[in-house]
């Protein structure tokens, strides 16, 4: 059946209002849970699963288990320990069991007189009396019940859903089953999208079995499986969604390129004597990228891509490489940064590269006011200036290009999918669609950079420039502080600067900037013979810009800061980093953060200045700090220990927002599911529209996939 044109499709997509005994109280608690149509309860999968499928004799329980057991009563104390209890003594043939209840009332305890039978669904647990289930559900089986006599023995395994509060696992059961029967009625509703011979191929359940199999598990599934979440049936739909995923941002990245770019091909001459003032030739890996991006220029489609490359690697070269060809062909290309200070960092490089070779550069940033902003904005409407510096400030909808050709985003990490998308639309305005270069220090896994980057093409520079010796990090309690100072002293008064890098758990930038402030004062103290500097996030960008200034021209030894300093910051003179609580960072931050070190011909250090007692959490992620200044090491470990939003940054998650796959634990599936994409759209492309609004919804639309 054509999917596009079932007349069901409507029956499962209305409101759950629809469902009986669903008000409007009812369908906000739902909304919570992002239930809003009954197909959503459909997908709105189990937690975990309790099996009430069989008794369990006493003696083969262990602690831990969850369980339905029967026995006999043979005792029932109130018991006067330290928090007064209600004891009941049960045994089967096979053992005994205490149950234990903190809150009951006295008619409860006349309930489990000696002899009278009880079956009961709880957890064992090791108590003061052996195994004990506390506040287990029970039921009082009457003298006349045979013996296993299973009425309220269940069929299936009991599934538990997410929930929200105010609604019971018995009341959504209870919608979920009703959303059954509709779907039972009209099947078509909820039509298969992926074609039996692909399915058979990947080795994919059907949805409606996968569905049916997670809701209602016969008692023989593998509990640990589905606790696992690898259960052939929680596969398929893992699959789906992170197929559906990858066709939206393929189906993003098709649209933009069914319009026409600027061909961009040669300007040789400007590019070679740009090289030719460089004081260090380029790496083969720049040179590999940098041909990469030429011929995506040289074609009349939209560049879209990604240069991954570690920190101290040598982007803003390949970035200025590529602005370069744009200018030579008469197209502007704007560069733009994620914070000011890199900004600004960036709008000095390339003015000091271009402006000798006759270009004009301009910078716009959000603090550039009145007459200043009104020249730039001029001058980039006009077509003067031929590159662009500036932060987001570039997007906003009354900066107007001449002929923007090529948009380079550095940093990437840091900006959401959508304002990559709006600098695109500043070309348009002017009938062109710009070329687009993203360029990242986060080494995403491939795999996972295959998923978050379906729209991208990815260009890697795997080398450091020559002459680099590895960041030397060492992990140091903060009682050794005064040794630390020393530090400081010894690398200072040897001519080399240094970083004092102040972090806070709070997410509050007036706190850190006030510990920095402390800091500052305690450093001054401490080291009365140095000029000490310090860049906060409180501070007025010129000041910062200022400072930032100073400390590049070597008039500071020490520089105080925050976070702000974090990404992009080049200053090769400094050897020196102190990080303070790193272990409030991520290892993502912590690797950028250090990456401003190491980046002279000079042996470098980081210390760690850690808070103690250290969790072992954060004791294995200081460890992987000093073990590897490899990006990619660091990114997986990143992954595994604190999941892709960390990895990605977290403005990407919003179009990562998976509800069921999990990036880590369904790692394995995103190869398959990439080659299986690349498949549908060839040759059943009328799937593709069906699965992306089956998973993706309204966003879809925001990112103008469908
Ligand atoms: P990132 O990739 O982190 O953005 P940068 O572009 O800031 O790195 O480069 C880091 C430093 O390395 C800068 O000082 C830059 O001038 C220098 N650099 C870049 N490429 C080379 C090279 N091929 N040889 C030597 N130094 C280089
Ligand atoms: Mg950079």
């Amino acid at each position: 059946m054509d999917p596009e044109t079932s007349t069901h499709q409507s029956e499962l997509d209305q409101p759950v209002t629809e469902l009986a005994g669903v008000g409007d109280a009812m369908a906000a608690k739902l909304a919570r849970l992002g239930l809003d149509s009954i197909a959503d309860l459909l997908f709105h999968l189990p937690l975990r699963y309790q099996d009430r499928t069989r008794l369990t004799p006493i003696g083969q329980l262990r602690a831990g288990q969850e369980a339905v057991v029967e026995g006999e009563v043979t005792a029932c104390d109130v018991i006067q320990g330290r928090r007064r209890s209600l004891l009941v003594r049960l045994k089967d043939a096979t053992g005994i069991l205490s149950l234990r209840f903190y809150h009951f009332a006295p008619a409860q305890a006349q309930q489990f007189a000696r002899g009278s039978r009880v079956r009961l669904f709880g957890e064992a647990r090791a108590g003061s009396t052996g195994l004990e289930v506390y506040h287990p559900e029970y039921q009082l089986l009457s003298a006349t019940v045979e013996r296993s006599a299973d009425g309220e023995i269940e069929e299936s395994l009991t599934p538990i859903y997410p929930t929200t509060e105010g609604l019971t696992q018995m009341r959504l059961r209870g919608l979920i089953a009703q959303a059954f029967k509709r779907y039972e009625a009209h099947p078509g509703s909820l039509p298969e999208l992926l074609p039996e011979p692909l399915r058979e191929r990947f080795s994919l359940l059907a949805l409606n079995d996968a569905i049916r199999y997670l809701h209602h598990p016969p008692p023989d599934a593998s509990l640990d499986q589905l606790a696992a979440g690898t259960h052939p049936a929680q596969r398929r739909l893992a699959f789906e969604e992170l197929l559906a995923h990858q066709l939206s941002l393929r189906q993003v990245r098709s649209r933009i390129q069914r319009d026409t770019a600027p061909l961009i091909k040669g300007g040789d001459g400007l590019k070679a004597r740009f090289l030719a003032a460089l004081p260090f030739s380029l790496t083969g890996a720049q040179r590999r990228v940098l041909a990469e991006i030429d011929r995506d220029l040289e074609r009349e489609i939209p560049m879209l891509r990604l240069v991954q490359g570690d920190v101290g690697s040598g982007k803003t070269v390949v970035a200025a490489v590529a602005a370069l060809s744009a200018a030579a062909h008469g197209y502007q290309a704007a560069v733009m940064a994620p914070t000011e200070l890199l900004a600004e960092q960036h709008y000095k490089s390339f003015r000091a590269w271009f402006e000798p070779l006759g270009l004009d550069v301009a910078w716009l940033a959000g603090r550039l006011k009145g007459k200043q902003r009104l020249d730039a904005k001029a001058a980039i409407e006009d077509g003067r200036a031929q590159v662009v510096v500036g932060t987001h400030a570039l997007f906003q909808a009354d900066v107007r290009f001449h002929r923007l050709g090529l948009a380079i985003i550095d940093e990437q990490h840091r900006f959401g999918v959508h304002q990559r998308l709006a600098l695109r639309e500043k070309g348009e305005a002017a009938g062109i669609t710009p070329h687009q270069l993203v360029m990242t220090a986060t080494p995403i896994p491939r795999t996972l950079a295959m998923s978050a980057y379906a729209d991208l093409d990815l260009s890697v520079i795997d080398e450091l420039p020559p002459g680099r010796s590895p960041v030397k990090t060492v992990a140091v309690a903060d009682n050794r502080r005064q040794e630390v100072i020393e530090r400081i002293r010894s690398a200072c008064s040897e001519g080399r600067q240094a970083y004092w890098v102040c972090t806070l758990i709070e997410e509050s930038e007036a706190l850190e900037s006030q510990a920095a402030e402390a800091t500052l004062a305690a450093l001054e103290e401490a080291l009365p013979e140095f000029a000490i500097g310090l860049v906060h996030g409180r501070m007025k960008a010129s000041e910062k810009s200022e400072v930032m200034a100073a400390f590049k021209a070597g008039e500071l030894d020490l520089l105080v800061a925050t976070t702000v300093i974090e990404v992009g910051v080049d200053v090769p003179n400094a050897s020196l980093m102190i990080i303070e609580n790193p272990e409030r960072l991520g290892l993502a931050q912590l690797h950028q953060l250090r990456g401003r070190v190491g980046r002279g011909s000079t042996e470098s250090f980081c210390v760690l200045l850690y808070h103690p007692p250290l969790s072992d959490h954060s004791r294995e992620r200081l460890a992987v700090m000093r073990e590897t200044n490899d990006g990619f090491k660091i990114a997986e470990k990143d992954l595994e220990l604190r999941g892709p939003g960390e990895v990605l940054g977290t403005r990407q998650t919003g179009l990562m927002g998976m509800k069921i796959a999990d990036l880590v634990r369904d790692r394995p599936l995103l190869e398959p599911v990439h080659r299986l994409a690349a498949e549908l759209v060839d040759s059943h492309p009328r799937s593709v529209t069906p699965l992306i609004r089956r998973w993706l919804g309204e966003e879809a639309n925001r990112y103008g996939a469908v």
